[in-house]
C-alpha cells in the first residue's frame, strides 16, 4: 500500500514572501518531508520553485516534476496546499483533475485535506478550492496594480532595478539617488551624442573604449546575451537618450501585462505614462537632454556612416523631401531630391541635381560670413589672446635689442648674453609657436560637423541653386 515514490512540488511567490514565514521553502520542506517520514512514503526529490508566480506553469521545477512523471519515476506528488500548485483555476484544474489521474499519479494538497486517492469529500471540493485560488490571484494582481498606480503617482519609484547610472536611496526604497560608478557612462553618452555622434558611432565608440554594459556591471541574470559580455548594442544608447529620468522626472506606468496570467508586455501609449518631475537628481541637464535629442534626431537622418559635411542637413526647396547626397563610382558626388528620384515618371518635383563640393563650398561661405555677423565668443577670445601674445614678443624682441646694446657697451659680459639671449629666443618661439595654432583654429577647425550640426537646423536647395539655410540661432545684431 505504501509503495509511493513522492516527489514534494514547493513554489515561493513574491507576494507570497510578503505574507511571512510560514510560506517560506524551508517551512513548505519541513512540513512535507515530515509528512512523507510519518507515512512511510518513499521521497524521491524536492521540485522547487522559488520567485514564480502560480498563475502560470511555465516554470523550471514544475516541468521537471511533470518529466520524472513521465519517466515513471514518481508517482505521488504532495504539496503544501493546492495553491502552490497554482493559482489559474482552469490550469490547476486540468492538472489535478485530467493529469494526475491519467498517469497514475496520487496528489495530495495537505492543508486543504485534498487527496486524489481517497475517496473523502473534500476532494469534491478541490474544483471550488482552485476557483478561490484563481480569484484570490486575481484579486491581488489588481490591489497590487492600484497600489503600484498610485505610488507611481506620488513621484515614488517602483520600478525594481532602476536605470543605468541611478540606485535605490538606502533610506528610501521609493527614492533615487545616482550611482557615481555608473552615472559617467551617462554623461559620456550624452557627451557624445551633443558632438554630433550618432548613435551608431556611440555603440562603437563605448564598444572601443570596453566601457562597461549595465548587465555587465551589475550581473547577468543567466542570461548569456551580448551585453552580458560588455557589448552595447544601438537600441540601449538610443533608449538611454531618449530616458528622461536623467533630467530628474520619473516616468512611469509606459508598459503594463496584459492580465495576471498572461507575462506578456504591452507599451502603453505616451498620454497613459505617469510623469512626476523633479522627484530626484538630474544626471543630465533638460537643457543639455533636449538639445542632445534635437542633434541625434538630425544626425539619424541618414544611414551613412562616413558623413559628409552636410549630411542629414539638406532639403528641397520646391518639395520638402530630403536631398541625398550621392557618390556612383567613379564620379563627382552630387545632389538629388528623393522625392524626384522615388517618383520620376511622375514629374512631382525637378532633379535639384547639382554638384554636391561646390554647394559644400557655398554653404560654407555663407556660414562664415554668418559666423564673422554673430561674433561667436570664441572667435572673440582668439583675438584678445592672439594680440596678447603678439605684445609679448614684441617686449621680448625690445629686450634683447636692448641687451645687445648693453653688450655693445660692455654693460654685460659675453657668456651672460649668450645665455640669456639663448633663452629668450627660445620664449619667443614658443610664442609665435601659440600663434601658429591659435590662427589655424581660426581657419581651419572653424567649420567642422560638430559645429554645423549645432549651428543649423535645416538647408533648403532650390532649383534654381538658391540656399536658404535655417540656423538654430538668432542674429541680433542684425
Ligand atoms: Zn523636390
Amino acid at each position: 500500500m505504501n509503495n509511493y515514490n513522492v516527489g514534494l512540488y514547493i513554489r515561493l511567490s513574491k507576494e507570497d514572501e510578503k505574507n511571512g514565514e510560514s510560506e517560506s521553502i524551508t517551512n513548505q520542506k519541513s512540513l512535507l518531508l515530515r509528512y512523507v517520514k510519518e507515512n512511510n512514503y518513499n521521497f524521491y526529490d524536492y521540485y522547487i520553485d522559488d520567485g514564480y508566480s502560480g498563475t502560470n506553469f511555465d516554470r523550471p521545477g514544475f516541468k521537471r516534476m511533470l518529466k520524472d512523471i513521465e519517466l515513471g519515476k514518481i508517482n505521488m506528488v504532495i504539496t503544501k496546499d493546492m495553491s502552490r500548485l497554482g493559482r489559474d483555476y482552469i490550469e490547476t484544474g486540468k492538472y489535478i483533475e485530467k493529469y494526475f489521474p491519467a498517469n497514475n499519479i496520487r496528489y495530495i494538497a495537505l492543508t486543504d485535506n485534498v487527496d486524489t486517492y481517497l475517496d473523502g469529500a473534500n476532494n469534491d471540493l478541490a474544483p471550488f478550492k482552485a476557483i478561490m485560488n484563481d480569484y484570490y490571484a486575481k484579486d491581488i494582481s489588481k490591489k497590487i496594480k492600484t497600489a503600484l498606480r498610485a505610488k507611481q503617482q506620488d513621484g515614488k519609484w517602483v520600478g525594481g532595478c532602476p536605470p543605468l547610472g541611478y540606485m535605490i536611496d538606502p533610506k528610501d526604497k521609493n527614492h533615487l539617488i545616482i550611482n557615481k560608478e555608473e552615472s559617467y557612462i551617462i554623461n559620456l553618452i550624452f557627451d557624445l551624442a551633443l558632438k554630433g555622434n550618432t548613435i551608431y558611432q556611440i555603440k562603437e565608440y563605448l564598444n572601443n573604449k570596453k566601457i562597461k554594459t549595465s548587465t555587465m556591471i551589475r550581473g547577468s541574470r543567466g542570461k548569456s546575451n551580448l551585453a552580458s559580455l560588455g557589448i552595447w548594442n544601438t537600441k540601449t544608447i538610443s533608449n538611454i537618450l531618449k530616458n528622461r529620468i536623467y533630467t530628474g522626472d520619473l516616468v512611469q506606468n509606459k508598459r503594463n501585462k496584459v492580465n495576471y496570467k498572461i507575462k506578456k508586455i504591452i507599451y502603453n501609449k505616451e498620454a497613459d505614462w505617469i510623469v512626476v518631475p523633479n522627484t530626484h537628481e538630474a544626471i543630465i541637464s533638460k537643457d543639455k537632454f533636449i538639445e542632445a535629442n534635437k542633434i541625434i534626431k538630425k544626425t539619424s537622418r541618414s544611414k551613412n556612416h562616413d558623413k559628409r559635411l552636410l549630411d542629414g542637413l539638406l532639403y528641397c526647396f520646391e518639395c520638402k523631401h530630403k536631398i541625398s547626397i550621392c557618390k556612383p563610382r567613379g564620379e563627382k558626388t552630387y545632389l538629388v531630391c528623393n522625392n524626384y528620384r522615388m517618383n520620376s515618371k511622375n514629374h512631382v518635383c525637378s532633379s535639384h541635381a547639382f554638384n554636391y563640393d561646390n554647394m559644400e563650398l557655398e554653404i560654407i561661405k555663407i556660414i562664415k560670413n554668418e559666423l564673422e555677423k554673430v561674433n561667436i565668443n570664441y572667435k572673440k577670445d582668439n583675438q584678445k589672446e592672439l594680440k596678447k601674445i603678439e605684445y609679448e614678443i614684441i617686449k621680448k624682441k625690445n629686450y634683447l635689442d636692448k641687451m645687445y646694446l648693453d653688450k655693445l657697451d660692455n654693460n654685460i659680459d659675453t657668456e651672460m648674453y649668450e645665455r640669456i639671449n639663448k633663452s629668450l629666443n627660445l620664449e619667443i618661439k614658443d610664442l609665435e609657436n601659440n600663434i601658429l595654432k591659435l590662427k589655424n583654429i581660426d581657419k581651419d577647425n572653424l567649420i567642422t560637423r560638430d559645429l554645423i550640426i549645432r549651428l543649423i537646423d535645416k538647408i533648403e536647395i532650390h532649383q534654381d541653386k538658391t540656399i536658404d539655410i535655417y540656423f538654430n540661432f538668432c542674429n541680433h545684431q542684425e
